[in-house]
């Protein structure tokens, strides 16, 4: 195969990328090294990238404050170093988080966040008359908070069936009129830059693996007001031939009664969602409660009833399913399952187990572990905007990369030079 230079070019900043957000901070040195890359060819990359403001130089002693050699006395502090890490210091992308009720926002630097945070919101009811106009109108007013930043992009993060490369939610069980809705459209009306929508599980397993970079394989599944998974295979996410994957929420349970968002009956998020959990309990004990305080202290004190080990049965047959289907040893749960007691993970866990083929003979884990969605975020943001692949299956990075220059032309002549104190 024959690379064009520019393609190359591409590739080489792309692997980059990539190995600056495993490695956090490095040299010029360190990177060129590491990628089997020239000085000189790594060298360029990290000037466009600087000039692009994509990267930042960070000056660190040689030796880090604190370092102490055997005898336990303070090692001399060297010359300070320059190193580059990916731009932490200012926001480059705009989040969006689209829920059921509540739409979150965030701006996120090109850094990995330890934590979720979502500093705005607004709600928008489906009861709402003309829902898709009240969410441009609020998410106008929710834009004031951001000021005029020049964002490289928004990253929409969206339940159910989405089409990536057409920018389009084909099919959203609880949440019917984004179907409908032409977000790109409409966010650009507020921020006239690319915006790409990112399946919300799929921005959740992209984001596990960026700050667990040696967890390569697992399938993700999140629990909240409905219940989806994604799949990361080698690194990757799973590539299937429909833009569905992962939709174990709307496997159905035998004997279950209950309407779905998605038109069937039966399916086990009706059972474990959010609302399915507080559906049964205050069915099974109408004194005890019906928030989801009530609940975690109602597990607290008695355990996993039967209706709650029936709905985590449900969830580990789909999930056991899952991994037997496709061939992974680990499945990583995030969302609220995670938030109740102890004792409902080891429960499912047990349950994934005993459905689990590999279990028999190997080990299968079950893990419980933050939401990253930002990370995720930024993960899709560096590739598809920053760096776009310019392959047949990236429609919408050769749709904005004439966009995307634009958007990145504005050029720091000031590169950013910050002493770390620890
Ligand atoms: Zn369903």
């Amino acid at each position: 195969m024959i690379y064009v230079p520019s393609r190359m070019g591409q590739l080489n900043r792309r692997a980059l990328l990539r190995q600056l957000q495993k490695l956090g901070v490095a040299s010029r040195a360190d990177l060129a090294k590491s990628l089997g890359m020239s000085q000189p060819t790594a060298g360029k990359i990290v000037d466009e990238l600087l000039a692009l403001d994509v990267l930042e130089e960070v000056a660190v002693p040689f030796a880090e404050a604190g370092e102490r050699n055997g005898n336990g006395a303070s090692i001399q502090l060297g010359r300070p170093g320059r190193r580059l890490r990916l731009n932490e210091s200012r926001a480059k992308f705009l989040a969006i988080q689209l829920g059921v009720k509540t739409t979150t926002v965030a701006g996120l630097t090109l850094g990995i966040a330890d934590e979720d945070r979502w500093p705005v919101s607004f709600d928008v009811e489906s009861t709402n008359p003309a829902p898709a106009k009240a969410w441009e109108n609020k998410l106008r007013a929710a834009a004031k908070s951001f000021g005029g930043g020049d964002f490289l992009g928004v990253l929409l993060s969206v339940p159910g069936v989405v089409d990536e490369t057409a920018n389009r939610i084909l099919f959203s069980p609880n949440i019917h009129w984004t179907e409908t809705a032409d977000f790109a459209a409409i966010v650009r009306r507020v921020w006239d830059v690319p915006v790409l929508l990112v399946q919300e599980e799929r921005a959740l397993a992209l984001g596990h693996h960026l700050a667990n970079p040696d967890c390569e394989d697992f399938l993700l599944v999140d629990f909240g007001e409905g219940v989806g998974g994604a799949i990361i295979v080698e690194g990757k996410p799973l590539a299937n031939p429909l833009p569905i994957c992962g939709e174990l929420g709307h496997t159905p349970v035998l004997g279950n009664r209950r309407q779905c968002g998605c038109g069937a009956v039966g399916c086990m998020e009706t059972l474990i969602s959010r609302r399915g959990l507080l559906e049964s309990f205050s069915a099974a004990d109408p004194a005890g409660g019906n928030s989801w305080s009530e609940l975690f202290e109602y597990i607290s004190r008695h355990g996993i009833k039967l209706w709650l080990a029936q709905a985590l049965d449900a969830a580990a047959a789909a999930i056991a399913g899952a991994l037997n289907v496709v061939g992974l040893p680990r499945v990583v749960i995030t969302g609220s399952l995670t938030e109740l007691p102890p004792a409902v993970m080891q429960y499912l866990s047990r349950a994934v187990q005993n459905g689990a083929m590999w279990a028999r003979f190997g080990r299968v884990e079950c893990l419980s572990a933050p939401r990253r969605r930002t990370a995720g975020l930024v993960a899709v943001g560096i590739d598809r905007l920053v760096v776009p692949d310019g392959g047949g299956n990236h429609r919408i990075a050769q749709k904005f990369s004439s966009q995307t220059p634009a958007a990145c032309r504005k050029i720091h002549k000031h590169t950013i030079h910050k002493h770390i104190h620890t």
